[in-house]
C-alpha cells in the first residue's frame, strides 16, 4: 500500500495545504495528515480544533486520515507504516527549507518525500498569514476550507 504522510502544524489549515492534499490523493492510496506537536511552540488553536477542522474538510475523502504525532517525522512513518512525506513548494525559501529535511530524512530512513508545487492560486496563503487576519478582525474565510470556523 502506498501511503504517505503529510506533516506540519496546521495551525490552522488552509487552502493551501487542502490543495495539496486534495492533489495528493490520486497519488497514494492513504494519506495521513500528521500534525505535529511541538512542546516549544506556541498555537492559535489547539490539536483538538486542528485535528477537527482537517476531519471536517476531508469527510467524504475516505483515503484521508488525520493523526497526531510527537518526536521525529521518519519515526511516525516507521509508525504508520508510510513509505513517503507529502510536502508542498511555495517558494524558493520552502524549497531550501524542504531540501535541507528531505535530506536529513533520507539520512535517518529510507523514506522518499514527494513534492507538490502550490498552485497558483494559493501560492501566496500561509497559517502565519492566516493567524495574522483572524487576531485582525479581517475576513479569513477565503483563505481556510469552510471547516475552519471561530
Ligand atoms: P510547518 O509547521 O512545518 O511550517 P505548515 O503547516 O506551515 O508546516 O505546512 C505544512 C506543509 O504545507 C509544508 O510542506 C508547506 O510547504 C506546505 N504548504 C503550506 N502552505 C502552502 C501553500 N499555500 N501551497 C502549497 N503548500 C503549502
Amino acid at each position: 500500500m502506498k501511503r504517505a504522510i503529510f506533516p506540519g502544524s496546521f495551525d490552522p489549515i488552509t487552502l493551501g495545504h487542502y490543495d495539496i492534499i486534495k492533489r495528493g490523493i490520486p497519488l497514494f492510496d492513504e494519506i495521513i495528515v500528521a500534525i505535529g506537536e511541538n512542546s516549544k511552540k506556541t498555537y492559535m488553536f489547539s490539536v483538538e480544533q486542528r485535528k477537527r477542522f482537517i476531519e471536517e474538510a476531508f469527510k467524504d475523502d475516505v483515503q484521508v486520515r488525520v493523526m497526531t504525532y510527537k518526536g521525529l517525522t521518519v519515526d511516525f512513518c516507521k509508525d504508520v507504516d508510510a513509505d513517503f512525506i507529502l510536502r508542498g513548494l511555495r517558494n524558493p525559501a520552502d524549497f531550501e527549507f524542504e531540501k535541507a529535511i528531505a535530506h536529513t530524512n533520507r539520512d535517518l530512513a529510507p523514506i522518499e518525500t514527494v513534492f507538490l508545487l502550490t498552485s497558483a492560486s494559493t501560492s501566496y496563503i500561509s497559517s502565519s498569514i492566516v493567524r495574522e487576519v483572524i487576531q485582525n478582525n479581517g475576513d479569513y474565510t477565503k483563505l481556510v476550507p469552510a471547516s475552519v470556523r471561530i
